[in-house]
């Protein structure tokens, strides 16, 4: 079992008190918190060994650049990725998605087709639209049911041999749902399509193993997973890598320039131009070993019962529905109380120090589908107890009670 007192102890920010209250801190999902391991790495970077990689024949250069370099190794020994220039580092997310449909730009013809699922984030549904634009490929929809699961009759209903591409995320970020990827990926790889995940919801809570999954590209952010802000990895299959054109062109990602014809660098610095987020980087591999210590099995095991207290108290509220009942859940609960705009709970338990999102979650789709402005979303984290979610409970009470 995790000492979750000790645990607490590590992240400076969950001793504060906001609006005179202690701060219970519910949008995980937005964003983790960030122990003192971390913060302190980030420090230490700028103050020991601060240096551009990859080019300084220095000391310095060197350092920054060997530990930029075991970060990597370090992500993909845990995605247990084959290779080593599998690994890219990213922005975030969003970056890596959009690294992968501006490649595509450059393989997809008219007539071609795009399978997105409704659950998706706007950052995996926009920048596949963008592509479908600029290439005449059309974009297909995985409906999902009233419990938020996607239909998998339909999904395989829409795969045919016009489809190129699979995208879909391991976890809902406004549902929590955890979709049947592994099963998804099998039926796409069966009709010739190459499959993205986006697992910017899955890496908090979970350990992807790529090679056992056997997607195309897995991209998720740091932020999420107590790393900076700033980070992300993109997971590509070597032979995908080797086949999609740069994302962006400048220093690094070069072998030769002249002014008739540049050749690119060999993977992983063919996608990453430009100096990148060194201490991000560095970090993010801090991060991953904090998890690893906390220990995946007991952070699964701390956030279910945190999904199951929060279900059963949040439901003795008469008049609230939670959205996402489908059984394969993280912890997440999102939901409404009747007659109530989300925003208004939102902002009166923050007067009360609890933080939540409220609105659509950048899932506008979703929320079209139960045809409601948004919901109000707790996501919960291996640092958070069954104390806050009862103070979450009373707080949307009292809330209720001064709105109705
Ligand atoms: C947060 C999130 C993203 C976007 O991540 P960024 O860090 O903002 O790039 C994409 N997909 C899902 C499912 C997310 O939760």
């Amino acid at each position: 079992m995790l000492d979750i007192q000790k645990i607490r102890a590590e992240f400076p920010i969950l001793s504060q008190t906001v609006n005179g209250k202690p701060l219970v801190y519910f949008d995980n999902g937005a964003t983790s918190q960030k122990p003192q391991i971390v913060i302190d790495a980030i420090a230490k970077y700028y103050q020991e060994i601060n240096a551009n990689i990859h080019r300084g024949v220095h000391t310095l250069s060197q350092l920054a650049t060997d530990a930029y370099e075991i970060s990597r190794g370090k992500v993909q020994h845990h995605i247990n990725a084959k290779f080593t220039h599998e690994v890219l580092f990213t922005s975030g997310t969003t970056h890596g998605i959009n690294l992968v449909t501006n490649g595509f730009a450059s393989i997809l013809k008219p007539g071609d087709e795009v399978i997105v699922s409704s659950l998706e984030h706007h950052s995996n549904i926009v920048p596949w639209q963008m592509l479908c634009e600029k290439t005449g490929a059309t974009l297909k929809v995985i409906p999902m049911n009233e419990d938020g699961e996607l239909i998998m009759e339909a999904y395989e209903a829409l795969l045919s041999e016009k489809t190129k591409v699979v995208t879909v995320n391991h976890i809902s970020n406004a549902l929590g749902i955890i979709n049947p990827i592994k099963y998804m990926i099998e039926k796409a790889h069966a009709v010739g399509a190459a499959v993205l995940i986006d697992g910017a919801q899955a890496v908090p809570h979970l350990k992807p193993d790529v090679q056992d999954l056997d997607c195309d590209f897995y991209a998720f952010s740091g932020h999420k997973m107590c790393g900076p802000t700033g980070t992300g990895i993109l997971y590509g299959k070597e032979v995908w890598l080797n086949k999609l054109p740069p994302y962006q062109g400048g220093g690094e990602m070069i072998k030769e320039v002249t002014f008739e014809k540049t050749t690119y660098a060999d993977l992983p610095h063919k996608f990453e131009a430009g100096t990148p987020n060194i201490a991000g980087g560095i970090v993010l591999g801090t991060a991953i070993d904090y998890l690893n210590t906390v220990g995946f099995e007991n952070i699964q095991k701390q956030e279910e019962e945190l999904l199951a207290h929060a279900t059963k108290r949040l439901l003795e509220i008469e008049g609230l529905k939670i959205y996402g009942t489908g059984k394969n859940k993280a912890s997440v609960v999102s939901f409404n109380i009747d007659g109530i705009h989300p925003y208004d709970i939102g902002s009166i338990i923050d007067k009360l120090g609890i933080a939540v999102r409220t609105g659509h979650h950048c899932a506008q789709p979703i929320m079209n589908f139960f045809c409601i402005p948004g919901t109000i979303r707790a996501s919960f984290s291996f640092y958070n107890t069954v104390e806050e979610i009862d103070l979450m409970v009373e707080a949307v009470k009292k809330a209720k009670t001064m709105l109705s």
